[in-house]
């Protein structure tokens, strides 16, 4: 049997531990690699990833050994090294860009509490994660220090939840709520779960991605007690989708929590429609079904990381109708300014054509779909609606 990647890291750079330190999450944790020293001992870093390491601003520098073991120690183009090393480029603000792209604080409530849609909120319950990532769309608040919640400040946002018989919805993100221990995490859960309108439960966390070993048998039968609980779990790249990652999430599959999978759009890092496919399918691998695939909010630094839209749309129209249909996320851009998530669906229809609706399939063919509903309307308004279609001597299966 080869010896993985992660095994040959940690006998080269921590020779004197073994593998039950380093699969103890506590022990990740307290050995992350925050300063350049922590770097310079395992990868060669670029003049450029060198001089923004020296200057950091706002976000942290943070990476469990465990994922720093995935990174590429000589090539600073490599995906995942891209992610979690600063470039100086995070430090240049272009027009659009802002500091809470999301307009989170306009729709803040309570302590940590935004409320944003009719029936839902985000519940930011801490501000701590186990390795940041430079798109981060939170770096206001992440890693900072200046947001450390306690009981006092959750207390406030229990009560709005209490209050307000609206919210069905509690979506716990932070930060990465699994950062906090066990017992913390299920004071919470517990408090929300009482909450007799509160229907549905989610966790947001990169943990299975960055720090697998947190995803403990104690952990899951603490968690089982709350259903029903969904997760959203975070992945870029299928480079992510370890072994371990496969352990971490059968265990949460097998605690009876359904798993989505949200991505982040990153151009040089998942913006190809073979790698993708591949993060797509190697999600459903592990028990964990695409849920959506984020624009990259337009944080102050992000430039370097955002696509175009066409190309989120592309990537889209790759997948529909060439793999199976629970490998394709839905496609999400945040408006600014705290206008929500929108839906970007490529478009399939190619026209109409008296009651005829004139569609596009996976491969490009035309096929023409006798619109029951049209024709009952009006007739002007009927003719209004025939777009000027020409058929482009694709096929068109007729009737
Ligand atoms: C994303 C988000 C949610 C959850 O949205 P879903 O579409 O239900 O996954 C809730 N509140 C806020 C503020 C959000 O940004």
């Amino acid at each position: 049997m080869s010896v993985s990647r992660t095994t040959r890291f940690r006998r080269r750079f921590y020779p004197e531990i073994g593998l039950r330190e380093w699969n103890d999450w506590r022990w990740q944790l307290r050995h992350r690699i925050t300063d350049l020293e922590g770097l310079d001992r395992i990868l060669s870093l670029s003049p450029d990833e060198r001089a923004a390491v020296q200057r950091l601003e706002r976000l942290p520098l943070g990476l469990t050994p465990y994922y720093a073991s995935l990174l590429d120690p000589d090539d600073p183009t490599q995906p995942l090294r891209r992610t979690k090393i600063p470039s100086t480029t995070e430090f240049v603000r272009h027009p659009g860009e802002y500091d809470d792209p999301l307009g989170e604080e306009a729709h803040r409530v309570a302590p940590g509490l935004v409320h944003t849609y009719p029936d839902k909120v985000l519940f930011l319950v801490t501000d701590f994660c186990a390795t940041f990532c430079r798109y981060c769309m939170r770096s206001r608040l992440v890693g900072q220090g200046a947001y450390v919640p306690n009981t006092a400040m959750w207390e406030q946002a229990l009560d709005y939840i209490r209050a307000h018989t609206e919210v069905r919805d509690v979506l716990l993100s932070g930060g990465d709520p699994f950062i906090l221990s066990d017992d913390r995490l299920e004071w919470l859960l517990a408090r929300i779960r009482a909450i007799p309108h509160v229907e549905f439960l989610r966790i947001g966390t990169k943990v299975p991605a960055v720090l697998p070993q947190r995803v403990t048998p104690a952990l899951c039968r603490m968690l089982k007690k709350y259903h029903p609980l969904f997760m959203s779990l975070h992945f870029v790249h299928p480079d992510e989708l370890t072994p371990e990652t496969a352990r971490a999430c059968n265990r949460l599959a097998d605690a009876g929590i359904p798993l989505g999978g949200q991505m982040v759009l990153l151009k040089g890092v998942n913006d190809d429609p073979d790698t993708m496919r591949r993060l797509c399918q190697g999600q459903l691998r592990m028990r964990v079904r695409p849920y959506y695939l984020h624009q990259c909010d337009a944080i102050v630094g992000s430039m370097p990381f955002r696509t175009s839209i066409e190309t989120g749309m592309n990537l889209i129209r790759a997948l529909h109708g060439h793999t199976t249909g629970y490998a394709v996320p839905t496609y999400m851009v945040d408006a600014p300014g705290g206008g929500g998530k929108v839906p970007l669906t490529p478009s399939y229809i190619a026209g109409r054509q008296g009651a005829d609706l004139v569609i596009r399939n996976h491969a490009g063919a035309l096929y023409r779909y006798f619109d029951p509903g049209a024709i009952h309307l009006p007739r002007g308004v009927e003719s209004d609606t025939i777009l000027h279609f020409v058929p482009s001597g694709t096929e068109d299966s007729g009737r």
